[in-house]
Order: structure tokens, then C-alpha cells, then sequence
């Protein structure tokens, strides 16, 4: 692999509920593995890169939404590693990019916007078809990295924890982290994934499916979490906010609000609800993401819809 990746810091969290509930609780710092290109989307990427070296590809294409955290890791990542890169972007341009974007472009990433129609097609051959017709060839990743390789680096994630635990939780937005996660962990650890779409069952069907297409064994040692979501994908509210915030000042620990924030926001609720028995060790993954952060402090806080 071409890309250095820090060790990763496991910091542990001693405060007031994880006391009175006699919990032990970790974070595992994966927003820290590298300056740019962050968390559980360098993980993801780390094959896929190989890959595309492998086959002498010279250009990586991926997809994503206008904040992507997946799309800035892409575009820092090529940059790093010599490829070009063409992000297709859900959604009208904007005379003005939004943070993200900028940066992407800063790293060399050509920007194709698409509408939000022709983008739920993304993953037709048609689709893909006209995209090779433009952009000539060049190495796939899907959107947020969620394919066979990206799992396959998510399998290593909890390498880093050098401790027995009970319970690993992470955020979910396509499930590849926690498909990963769940192939690594032994007969008695068990992993809670929190989504953080809208949508009932959608998200267990999803790893299910994906063990299943990895002929991995078919397990129960994970499940999903459904009720931190706060109204969908990149929904927030006020209690949102205020929790990041502190959890920003007791524990030196930044939160990203799209995914982080509503996972630790759970991972708190449930202990204040006994949910975890006493005596248990968590680990929370920081799969990263903080880059999103400007995005929403600039354009959702300013002007609320
Ligand atoms: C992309 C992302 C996730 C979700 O990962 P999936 O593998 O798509 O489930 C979680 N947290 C952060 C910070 C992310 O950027």
C-alpha cells in the first residue's frame, strides 16, 4: 500500500455515566490514521487502490453526494498515490463549491455533476456505459467504497483493539464497515451497528446479503440499531449539537454529525439505559468524517430549512 496510515489510538472515556453505570468505554481513533484522507474511508479504499495499481489503471472514478466524506478521502487519495480522479457528484453545481468539493478539486478531482435522477441509476451498465464513453478507462470504486475489497480492509479494523471487549459499535451508512467488522470478531464479541438513514430492516438485510456474497459464515453476532437516525441521513437537531459539544469539551474527542455524533449519542443513551450490563467493555470505532463538519457549521446551521 502506497498510502502511510498511523498507528491507531484506543482512548479511553472515564466520566460520570460510564462510572455510574460500571461500563468500560473506548474509542478507537480511526479518524486519526491519516491527515486527509480519514477513518474507515481510507480503510475502504486501501485494496480498491491496490487493485487499480494491479490493473495499471491510471484513473479512479467513484460517486457520492455533495458532502461525501468518501468523495474528499477519493480525491486525496489519488492525489497521494498518483492517480487521476473524476468524482461523479449527486446533484446540480453550485457557483460556489461547498468545502468538500473544494477540496476535491484542490486535489486534481474532475467534478461531474449528475442529476439526482440519472444518479439512482448509477449502478446500471448504461449508466456506466456513458460514463467510459467521457471518461475513458478506468478503475470503479462504488459509492462510499462499499465493494468486496472495501469490506476486506474493514475486516482489519478491529486488529487495532489489543484487548478483550464485549460489544464494538460503529456507524452505518452502507453497512460495508460493519459486513467487515462482524467477519473479524470472535465466538464472544458482538457488534452493534448504528444506522443513521431512515428505513426499517433495510440495513441487517444489507450485511446479510453481503456475508453472503463473501461466503462468509452466516452470523448473529451483530445488530443493527435504528433509533438514533434523528430523521434521516444528515438530519440534525438542537440535543444533536449540544451533545457533539460536549462530548467535544469533556473528552477532547470531535465528532462528525452525520455519523459519529448520532452513534455516540446512542452508545450514551443506551448505557444511561442500562442497556449495556455492567462490568461490559465497548469499543466505539471514529470512522473519521470530521471534514464534514464544515459543510454543515457553513451552510445547514446559517440558514435552517
Ligand atoms: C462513510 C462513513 C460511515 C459509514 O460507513 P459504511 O461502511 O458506509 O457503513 C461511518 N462513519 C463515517 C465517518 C463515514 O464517513
Amino acid at each position: 500500500m502506497k498510502i502511510h496510515s498511523a498507528s491507531i489510538p484506543l482512548q479511553g472515556i472515564n466520566d460520570a455515566t460510564t462510572k455510574k453505570h460500571g461500563v468500560r468505554l473506548f474509542v478507537l481513533r480511526l479518524d486519526l490514521n491519516h491527515p486527509l484522507i480519514s477513518g474507515n474511508k481510507l480503510v475502504k479504499l486501501k485494496y480498491n487502490i491496490e487493485e487499480a495499481i494491479h490493473q495499471g489503471k491510471q484513473t479512479i472514478l467513484t460517486f457520492g453526494g455533495a458532502f461525501s466524506n468518501h468523495i474528499a478521502a477519493t480525491a486525496a487519495a489519488g492525489k497521494e498515490c498518483g492517480f487521476k480522479t473524476i468524482g461523479v457528484i449527486r446533484g446540480e453545481e453550485y457557483a460556489e463549491l461547498n468545502p468538500t468539493l473544494a477540496f476535491a478539486k484542490e486535489c486534481g478531482m474532475t467534478l461531474h455533476y449528475v442529476s439526482r435522477e440519472a444518479y439512482k441509476t448509477k449502478t446500471s451498465h448504461e449508466f456506466i456505459a456513458g460514463l467510459h464513453q467521457l471518461f475513458h478507462d478506468f478503475y470503479l470504486v462504488p459509492e462510499g467504497g462499499a465493494n468486496e475489497l472495501g469490506i476486506k480492509g474493514c475486516t482489519e479494523i478491529t486488529k487495532s483493539i489489543h484487548f478483550d471487549f464485549d460489544v464494538v459499535c460503529c456507524s452505518c451508512g452502507t453497512g460495508a464497515t460493519l459486513s467487515g467488522i462482524v467477519q473479524s470478531l470472535k465466538n464472544n464479541e458482538k457488534a452493534i451497528g448504528f444506522q443513521v438513514l431512515k428505513g426499517e430492516n433495510y440495513l441487517k438485510t444489507e450485511v446479510d446479503s453481503w456475508l453472503k456474497r463473501l461466503n462468509a459464515p452466516i452470523t448473529d453476532n451483530f445488530r443493527i440499531e435504528e433509533s438514533y437516525h434523528f430523521g434521516g441521513y444528515a438530519k440534525v437537531n438542537k440535543e444533536l449539537f449540544e451533545f457533539v459539544e460536549w462530548f467535544k469539551n469533556e473528552n477532547c474527542i470531535p465528532l462528525d454529525y452525520v455519523y459519529e455524533g448520532k452513534m455516540m449519542y446512542g452508545i450514551y443513551d443506551m448505557i444511561k439505559k442500562g442497556q449495556f450490563e455492567s462490568g461490559k467493555t465497548i469499543v466505539a470505532i471514529h470512522c473519521g468524517g470530521l471534514q464534514g463538519n464544515l459543510g454543515i457549521d457553513k451552510y445547514r446551521i446559517g440558514n435552517p430549512k
